[in-house]
C-alpha cells in the first residue's frame, strides 16, 4: 500500500522545516508520494521540488488556501496545481496581503494583556515575513516561558473569545476553489473535523464546495481523533468526494503525527490519488 501524505508546511509559512528538510523526512518516513502544502503561499514548490526528484520522492504541487465562510475561517487545499498560473498567484498574494496588519493588531492586544513586542518576537520567528502566523506569535509567547506550548498559547491567547484573537476576512470559498480549478489542481476540503458548524451550516459548505467543483475531502489529517477517520469517510462518499491523507505537519516538537505516520484511508473510499499513477 502507498503511503501518501499531502498536506505539511515548511518555514515558507508556518512550519519549521524547509522545503528541502521536509522532503528528507518525507523520505526517510516511508514516503511515496508528497506534497507540501504551506498557507497561501507557493514559494516554497521549487525547492521542496528539486528536493524529492533528488531522492526519488513523488511530488505533488501544493497549497493551503484560507478561507471565510460564514463567519468561520475553513482551509481549502490544493493539489496538483501549476504554481506559476496567475489567477492562483494573483488571488495567494492578495489573500496573505492583511497578513501584517492583523499581525500588528494581534500585537497591540497582546501588549493590553501584558506580552509586548509581540510584532517584532512574531516577525522573528517567521522566515517570510509575508506571512505572519498565529503560529509564530505562539512560538515568540512560548520563547518567554509564557505558555508551554503551542496549543496552550492558542486556547489562552489565540482562538475567537482570547484577547489576542483578531477576526480576519481571508478568500472567499468559491475563490480559493476557482483559483485552485484555474490553476489545474484539485480542491480538498482540509481538516473538517476542526470546524465548529453545525449539521445544517455544514450540509451547507459541502454543497457549496461541490457547486464550485471542489472533490475531495481529508478523511485522515493529524487533527481527526480515530473516530473522525470512519466518520468523514462515510462523509467523503455521502457527498460524492473522493479522500486525501495529510499529517498537516508543522515541526518536529509540535505535531502529534509526523510525516507519513498516519493510518491508511479506510478502504470505503475513493484515494484522490487513485488515477495519479501509471
Ligand atoms: P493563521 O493562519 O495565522 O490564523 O494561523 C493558523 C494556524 O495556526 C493553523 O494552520 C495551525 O497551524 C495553527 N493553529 C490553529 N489553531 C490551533 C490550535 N488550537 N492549536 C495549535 N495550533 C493551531
Ligand atoms: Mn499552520
Ligand atoms: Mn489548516
Ligand atoms: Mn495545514
Amino acid at each position: 500500500m502507498l503511503n501518501v501524505d499531502l498536506h505539511c508546511h515548511s518555514s515558507i509559512s508556518d512550519g519549521v522545516l524547509a522545503p528541502a528538510a521536509l522532503a528528507a523526512r518525507a523520505k526517510v518516513n516511508g514516503v511515496d508520494i508528497w506534497a507540501l502544502t504551506d498557507h497561501d503561499e507557493v514559494g516554497g514548490i521549487a525547492e521542496a521540488r528539486a528536493a524529492a526528484a533528488a531522492l526519488g520522492l513523488r511530488y505533488v504541487a501544493g497549497v493551503e488556501i484560507s478561507v471565510t465562510w460564514a463567519g468561520e475561517t475553513v482551509h481549502i487545499v490544493g493539489l496538483h496545481i501549476d504554481e506559476t498560473n496567475s489567477a492562483l498567484v494573483n488571488g495567494l498574494a492578495a489573500t496573505r496581503s492583511g497578513r501584517e496588519q492583523r499581525a500588528r493588531e494581534i500585537a497591540q492586544q497582546l501588549a493590553l494583556a501584558g506580552i509586548p513586542d509581540a510584532f517584532e518576537g512574531a516577525l522573528k520567528f517567521a522566515d517570510n515575513p509575508d506571512l505572519i502566523s498565529r503560529t509564530h506569535f505562539a512560538r515568540y509567547i512560548i520563547e518567554l516561558g509564557i505558555c508551554n506550548n503551542v496549543s496552550e498559547v492558542f486556547s489562552k491567547y489565540l482562538i475567537e473569545g482570547k484577547p489576542g484573537f483578531v477576526p480576519h476576512r481571508w478568500a472567499t470559498l468559491r475563490q480559493a476553489v476557482t483559483w485552485i480549478r484555474d490553476a489545474g489542481g484539485i480542491a480538498v476540503v482540509a481538516h473538517p473535523g476542526r470546524y465548529k458548524f453545525s449539521d445544517l451550516a455544514f450540509d451547507e459548505f459541502m454543497n457549496e464546495f461541490k457547486q464550485y467543483g471542489g472533490a475531495a475531502m481529508e478523511v485522515m489529517t493529524g487533527s481527526h481523533t480515530v473516530d473522525q477517520y470512519d466518520y468523514y469517510a462515510r462523509i467523503a462518499n455521502r457527498y460524492g468526494l473522493m479522500a486525501s491523507r495529510g499529517s498537516d505537519f508543522h515541526g518536529p516538537a509540535e505535531s502529534r503525527v509526523d510525516l507519513g505516520a498516519l493510518p491508511p484511508l479506510p478502504d470505503t473510499v475513493i484515494p484522490v490519488w487513485h488515477d495519479w499513477l501509471p
